[in-house]
């Protein structure tokens, strides 16, 4: 698969639908697989949290998510082909899924979301089987953890979407991929379920073609702005890994 680093993180340099068609293959070939789709927010957290990097870059599909991932491959003249936003992946993987009788767990979000969610996926595509569903408000270790795999093991799912908020679900992903025993893939989605559900809007398409996505969750969910500061810092980042990067390869030049 070709990768392009972002620090040390090995994104897929693959398009929406190439990430698609390999998430099919690897199911039907029974490969073990974990999507994570980081964007610029998760990518300055793995600088900052080794434990968020570990869960990061363990994952087998790793797709560029959010215009910041975008921006910072352009800036460090690494090649990414498209943005591949974890909610279309997971629409996408939806619609191929009601054809091939893929199994369907929905995990996360307040209570009632995922019921509603698989309750439209049902409607939009009737030949989807989804096996089950829960909302994300468990205890991430111990008991509760535990009896949540279970729930998952007994719906014999081939598919998971955990939706849980990054990183947190991420590394839950992480913790528990050895008890995990029919899914095939679990794909971590983040507030996926909520734009499923009805319950979250996703931005209009002026705003995703204007780069602005981010703009506008941040004008539906004012709270979100101290986690929204990691962007700017991640760009002052990448900025001045830019400069460090020319200085020393001028460096090396005037040595030769
Ligand atoms: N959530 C959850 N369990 C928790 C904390 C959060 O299921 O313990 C859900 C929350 O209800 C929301 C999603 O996780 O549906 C996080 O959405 P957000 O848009 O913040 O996703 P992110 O940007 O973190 O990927």
């Amino acid at each position: 698969m070709d990768k392009s680093k972002i620090f040390d993180i090995s994104i897929d340099n693959i398009t929406k639908e190439e990430a698609v068609n390999m998430a099919v293959s690897r199911i039907e070939a029974d490969i073990f697989t974990i999507v994570v789709t980081p964007n610029a927010e998760i990518i300055k957290k793995c600088i900052d949290d080794e434990n968020v990097k570990k869960a990061i870059t363990s994952a087998h599909m790793i797709l560029p998510d959010g215009d910041g991932t975008l921006w910072a491959a352009k800036e460090l003249g690494v090649p990414l082909k498209e943005k591949v936003a974890g909610v279309e992946f997971g629409k996408n993987l939806i619609k191929e899924a009601a054809k091939k009788g893929f199994k369907l767990f929905l995990l996360g979000g307040k209570p009632g979301v995922a019921e509603k969610a698989a309750e439209n996926l049902k409607k939009e595509y009737p030949n989807l089987s989804i096996c089950g569903f829960s909302d994300g408000y468990f205890g991430k270790s111990g008991i509760e953890s535990d009896k949540m795999i279970k729930k998952i093991n007994d719906s014999k799912a081939d598919i998971l979407y955990v939706c849980l908020g990054a990183p947190a679900q991420e590394i839950w992903v992480h913790e528990n991929r050895e008890k995990l025993s029919s899914v095939k893939l679990v794909a971590c989605l983040g507030g996926s379920l909520d734009i499923y559900a009805g319950t979250v809007k996703r931005a209009p398409a002026l705003f995703v073609k204007l780069k602005l996505e981010w703009f506008w969750r941040l004008l539906k969910q004012p709270t979100r702005i101290g986690r929204m500061m990691n962007i700017p810092k991640f760009m002052i980042y990448v900025k001045k890994y830019k400069k460090q990067m020319k200085k020393e390869s001028r460096g090396i030049a005037n040595e030769s």
